[in-house]
């Protein structure tokens, strides 16, 4: 059955040069930096704050590298905030200093921000993306720029506006399992075990933990990833788990949340019972934004492949440089690894690059792709996804825009190393 919705006006806002949908680790990226090259960009958001997966996905801490010095701005301003640190750059995320570091960023920069609001539709001229249609409190509204880029995680505008994407693996189209981050608090950190990967083992008297898990815990949750916070006393957990999850479907999204969440408290009482430290532990908090791990992979002009990061692949034409984290594809069936993903195989020490060609979409004008929705091979993207990573592409998206939109000139034509010149 279908209903038709009648045909009504809307207001169409056309004061602004970029528009980035999505404020993620590249969402804030591409924004700060398009704004800080002249650009008037205006970043929509469909949550109540900004940081995407990095703070209301509750995220414990920055996984790989990039060489980027928006990356390493972001880590020395929050390390700057951080009461409890000594001024040491550090991975771990206070996700509510990150988010009032990502809102200073913004405003410094003179990004406008608009939160609560979902980017649903998009308009387009033929093959080129002209605008997006938003939905929010006060309504539905048109928005017009000369580009758009899209740092949504799923790739919802490029999506709308027709480019061409696959879902998931290349061979039957399964998509990483998602999870709900939480965190507790009451550890004692002087005696608690902090497994970090999947193949970290830790004896206990009781059994080897991962082992436990694996027989304790209500499947497909079964793994123990235990990351230390900046906060005393304060644990992040990444350990529930849903598999069979299609992001991009709302009654998944449902499902996923209500899966993880079932799976809090068992998890919180196997810790403690069988993980040192971990005896008085309790649920401080729980994100909301479920965590969606791999989703929609767009066919650009390049596509990053599984073989450029194992031969650390120096492009001519790269945007991002210095990127490095190990393949992480987790188990699509059930808890743990996938055998694809086997972390302590990959032995390639150097960093890899990333082409402009995996941010523009092969057929869409006036449209960039970024963060984990960039053109990539499902392998690639395990390792691309890692925050860092997505920052440095965000970087590369936002100085693109700005000379697109300064020299009048498709974003296709933009020549790398003029990107290269404005953020390496
Ligand atoms: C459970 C989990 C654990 C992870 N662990 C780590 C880790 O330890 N370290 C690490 O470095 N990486 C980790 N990652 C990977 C990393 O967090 C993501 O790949 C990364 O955040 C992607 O960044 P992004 O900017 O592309 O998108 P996201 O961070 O996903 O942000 C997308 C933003 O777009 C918004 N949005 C989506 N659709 C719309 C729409 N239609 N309209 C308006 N707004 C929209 C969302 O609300 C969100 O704020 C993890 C990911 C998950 C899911």
């Amino acid at each position: 059955m279908t209903y038709r919705e009648k045909e009504k006006q809307i207001p169409l806002n056309d004061r602004y040069d970029v528009i980035v949908v999505g404020s993620g680790p590249s969402g804030m990226s591409a924004s700060v930096t398009a704004a800080r090259n002249g650009m008037k960009v205006l970043l929509i958001e469909w949550q109540g704050s900004v940081g995407g997966i990095s703070t209301t996905g509750l995220m414990s801490h920055f996984t790989g590298t990039c060489d980027s010095k928006l990356y390493r701005e972001i880590l020395q301003y929050s390390a700057d905030k951080n009461p409890y640190n000594t001024g040491e750059c550090t991975i771990a995320i206070d996700p509510e200093l990150l988010k009032i570091t990502y809102c200073e960023m913004l405003r410094a920069a003179g990004v406008d921000l608009l939160l609560y609001t979902f980017c649903c539709g998009a308009i387009t001229d033929n093959n080129r993306l002209t605008g997006i249609i938003t939905e929010g409190k006060s309504g539905r509204m048109a928005y017009t720029a000369q580009i758009i880029i899209d740092c949504t995680g799923d790739g919802d505008v490029a999506a709308k506006a027709g480019a061409e994407y696959f879902k998931g693996r290349e061979s039957d189209g399964k998509m990483q399992p998602a999870t709900l981050m939480f965190k507790v608090g009451g550890v004692d950190y002087s005696r608690a075990v902090f497994p970090g990967s999947f193949e970290t083992e830790v004896q206990t008297e009781k059994g080897e933990l991962q082992a436990l898990a694996r027989k304790k815990l209500p499947s497909p949750a079964g793994h123990v990833l235990l990351y230390k916070s900046s906060l005393p006393g304060i644990v992040t957990c990444n350990m529930t788990n849903c598999t069979d999850i299609d992001g991009t479907i709302t009654e998944d999204l449902t499902r996923a949340e209500l899966t993880c969440r079932s799976q809090m408290e068992p998890i919180v009482s196997f810790l403690r019972e069988y993980a040192p430290g971990y005896e008085n532990c309790y649920i401080i908090s729980a994100a909301s934004l479920i965590g969606i791990r791999e989703t929609r992979h767009f066919k650009g002009v390049s596509q990053l492949t599984e073989t450029d990061i194992l031969e650390a692949r120096q492009f001519d034409d790269a945007v991002v440089k210095g990127a490095h984290f190990n393949f992480d594809v987790h188990n699509i069936t059930g808890a743990g690894l996938d055998k694809t993903g086997v972390q302590k195989e990959f032995s390639q020490e150097n960093g890899y690059t990333i082409p402009y060609g995996c941010l523009v979409p092969e057929k869409v004008d006036g449209l960039l792709l970024s963060g984990r929705n960039i053109s990539g091979t499902h392998m690639a993207h395990s390792n691309f996804r890692a925050m860092p990573i997505c920052v440095g592409i965000g970087e590369a998206c936002g100085a693109a825009a700005a000379l697109s939109v300064k020299q009048r000139k498709n974003l296709r034509d933009i020549d790398a190393e003029s990107i290269q010149k404005l953020i390496f």
